[in-house]
């Protein structure tokens, strides 16, 4: 198949490609890939990225879920190893036999953030990842506590990398347009990321940022113990304050405090209003 044979791009894959090749060399050049390091990407598509990130001297590799573009992508770039897989279904933990990989992508915009969720969670050993986003997203991957952009997201990602926003991409550069302006991300792994509390973190951000507008007691009121007291006070948290005022890090503290209180079977303590 050659590039005039495409298939029409499909908007369920949120396949919105690259067509300048300035703007693909600004990205890859951030990525900052030093000789001998293994990249992978996720989403090559049409190869866009791809055809700067084969100049890189390490092992490249490429992860797409579009079966046809699987087939071209191997013809086009035998030496990029192509694994056709899911982003949303990937063991991502397999990354880890690959010290010192560095992940890029123009990734789907319809599914980035459940992807991103899961990368930054469950990849081992990795040396940075860089991501185009819709610059919504990225501002919120970037946001700071107590600002609007603020969400589940941001906490979450905040407890295992450093949030960089590096660029604005303009819509002009792909096609199809998207009808927003998009963003590059850069994440640094932190060194303590929250691997033993992420069960207890994910369920804690779910139930907090489902009601962002109410007080943290309010809203934990059935998982309320007086761990979570004593944690309130030692950390100089007013049970009235609202999940975006908590920082990534508060927030990790407090989550197996939640995840005790709903596992001891005494009944839980309301908290004073
Ligand atoms: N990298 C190319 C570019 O910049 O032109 C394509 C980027 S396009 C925004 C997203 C790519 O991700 C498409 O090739 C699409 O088929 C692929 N994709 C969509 N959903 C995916 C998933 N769940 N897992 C892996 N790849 C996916």
């Amino acid at each position: 198949m050659d590039s005039r044979s495409f298939s029409n791009p499909k908007r369920s894959l949120g396949q919105n490609f690259l067509s300048d090749p300035n703007v693909c060399r600004r990205i890859v050049a951030a990525a900052q890939l030093c000789p001998g390091e293994p990249v992978l990407e996720i989403g090559p598509g049409r190869g866009a990225l791809t055809r700067v990130l084969a100049d890189h001297d390490g092992p490249v590799m490429a992860l797409e879920k579009d079966s046809a573009l699987v087939r071209w992508l191997r013809g086009e770039f035998p030496r990029i190893g192509v694994v056709h897989a899911d982003g949303l279904e990937f063991c991502w933990e397999a990354t880890g036999r690959l010290p010192g990989l560095t992940l890029v992508g123009n990734l789907p915009y319809n599914v980035a953030s459940p992807m991103i969720w899961e990368m930054v969670s469950r990849c081992r050993s990795w040396k940075a990842m860089l991501f185009m986003v819709q610059k919504e997203v990225a501002l919120r991957l970037t946001a700071q506590a107590e600002s609007r952009a603020y969400g589940a997201l941001t906490a979450w990602v905040g407890n295992f990398v450093r949030a960089e926003y590096v660029f604005t991409v303009p819509p002009h550069v792909f096609t199809p347009r998207p009808k927003v302006d998009s963003a590059i991300v850069r994440f640094l792994p932190r060194p303590d990321p929250a691997w033993r509390e992420a069960e207890d973190l994910s369920r804690l951000l779910k139930i907090l940022f489902q009601q962002r507008r109410k007080q943290l007691g309010t809203i934990l009121k059935g998982h309320w113990s007086a761990a979570i007291e004593q944690w309130c006070h030692a950390a100089g948290v007013d049970r009235r304050v609202r999940p975006e005022d908590l920082d990534p890090d508060t927030l990790r503290t407090l989550a197996p405090l939640v995840a005790e209180g709903k596992d001891a079977s005494r009944t839980p303590k309301s908290p004073r209003t």
